[in-house]
């Protein structure tokens, strides 16, 4: 596990560089979804601090039993899958980051459980940036609208965006779509008139093209914690 994490961040750092950007410019997330607590604990005594989970019942149940990490090994926690409205309340007061913010009747059921808990929440907007019906997130052109619909819900943050680039085993075929996000990141920062400067993408399997393009956050499974034994993507 040191190697591969070793690896992985050697290879984030040249990147950064290469993309005119300081080593230390771009967060790993350390994608530990089907994966149990002691792997993440293992990971973390590394010096690794954030964490990223796709679904709401494997971050509950982590998050339950290593909360934050222990003082000289913190953990962030933040969801990077798919959330269903009924689900919103599970990852208020657990969630540092929530990546696939994705539709108006989520976000106004966040915003009332976080204004309950008197919490805030940091928000990614998910785009769907190849329109595959398959995917979720938020069609390339309507993301000024729905920026501007849940601009007024002040629970919500909203720091950037995050994106899932179309599967493929060349990193370079997908390059086009990483740069449109970043082209998308700015007109956000416009449309929202403060800085959204947050980019989530880039996966094992592309994550350096994703860097050179402006990714700030990586979300990195496999090529950390080896192949998912069954089937939970
Ligand atoms: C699983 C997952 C990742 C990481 O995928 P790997 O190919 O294992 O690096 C990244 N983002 C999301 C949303 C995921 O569900």
């Amino acid at each position: 596990m040191k190697e591969r994490l070793d690896e992985i961040c050697d290879r984030i750092k040249a990147s950064t560089i290469k993309s005119g950007r300081m080593a230390g410019d771009v967060t790993l997330i350390a994608v530990s979804k089907t994966f149990p607590s002691s792997a993440v604990t293992g990971v973390s005594s590394l010096g690794q601090v954030d964490f990223g989970e796709n679904k709401v019942q494997e971050l509950v149940l982590k998050s339950g039993e290593l909360e934050n990490g222990t003082s000289d090994h913190p953990i962030r926690w933040h969801m990077i899958g798919h959330l269903q409205r009924n689900k919103a309340k599970d990852i208020v007061g657990r969630a540092d980051m929530f990546h696939a913010l994705d539709s108006v009747r989520l976000a106004s059921a966040l915003q009332a459980r976080l204004k309950a808990e008197e919490l805030t929440l940091d928000c990614l907007i998910q785009v769907n940036i190849s329109a595959e019906d398959s995917k979720f997130g938020i069609l390339p052109d309507e993301l000024k609208l729905f920026a501007e619909q849940i601009a007024p819900l002040d629970a919500i943050n909203i720091r950037g965006l995050m994106t899932l680039a179309s599967p493929t085993n060349s990193p370079e075929s997908v390059r086009p779509e990483f740069a449109q996000m970043r082209d998308l990141s700015e007109m956000l920062t416009e449309c929202l008139g403060y800085p959204t400067p947050v980019l989530s993408m880039g996966m094992s399997s592309d994550f350096e093209v994703a860097i050179e393009e402006g990714a700030t956050h990586v979300r990195i499974g496999s090529a950390i914690f080896g192949a998912r034994t069954y089937l939970n993507t």
